[in-house]
């Protein structure tokens, strides 16, 4: 199948470069020293944007029951890959945003600390989830968002961001977790 110029048969490598020609730098944002890795420009590549979520889809097809997105950029990409799967979709807020019964988790990101939630009837006991972001930095997101799909009752099968910062070695808090990005700098 070709979706524009991007073939959706395209390598890991291809899709990983597709993903370094659509990111952009926005230095010093959301604080100074912060250099913000914007992937706006993916999401607004129609052919871009559906080679990366065709991707993702083709790994996760028969290994996942619901996706996990996180707040908010995760929300994007979480919907587009459970919509390709046939899959719902559970959304990972910020603290105050969902209006049933939530459970909470704090932690402390590379710029600020944060609380995040997670309807306490999110998930089916036992069902397994892929957890979406754009972006892993630290960790603490990730983290927390795994001990939140647990606490739910539900089992994180994996973790997939579209771009890595491996200098923050997020990675190293998620233990044995099955962690895999897009691109990884
Ligand atoms: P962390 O908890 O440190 O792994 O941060 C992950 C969350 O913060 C993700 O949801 C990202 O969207 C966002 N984030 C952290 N650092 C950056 C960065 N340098 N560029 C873009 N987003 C970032």
């Amino acid at each position: 199948m070709t979706v524009g110029s991007v073939s959706a048969g395209d390598s890991r490598t291809d899709i990983a470069e597709l993903v370094r020609d659509h990111l952009r730098d926005i230095p010093d944002f959301p604080k100074p020293g912060v250099l913000f890795k914007d992937f706006t420009p993916l999401i607004a590549d129609g052919p871009a944007m559906k080679a990366l979520v065709l991707d993702i889809a083709r790994r996760y097809a028969g290994r996942v029951d619901v996706v996990v997105g996180i707040e908010a950029r995760g929300f994007i990409l979480g919907a587009a890959v459970a919509y390709e799967l046939g899959l719902g979709m559970v959304p990972i807020r910020k603290a105050g945003k969902l209006p049933g019964e939530t459970i909470k988790e704090s932690y402390a990101l590379e710029y600020g600390t944060a609380e995040i939630e997670v309807h306490t009837d999110a998930f089916r006991p036992g069902q397994r989830v892929l957890v979406i972001d754009d972006v892993l930095a630290t960790g603490g997101t990730a983290e927390a968002t795994a001990a939140l799909v647990e606490r739910a009752g539900a089992l994180v099968t994996a973790i997939e961001v579209v771009l890595e910062l491996s200098f923050l070695e997020g990675r190293k808090r998620l233990g044995g977790r099955d962690v895999n990005a897009i691109l990884t700098l």
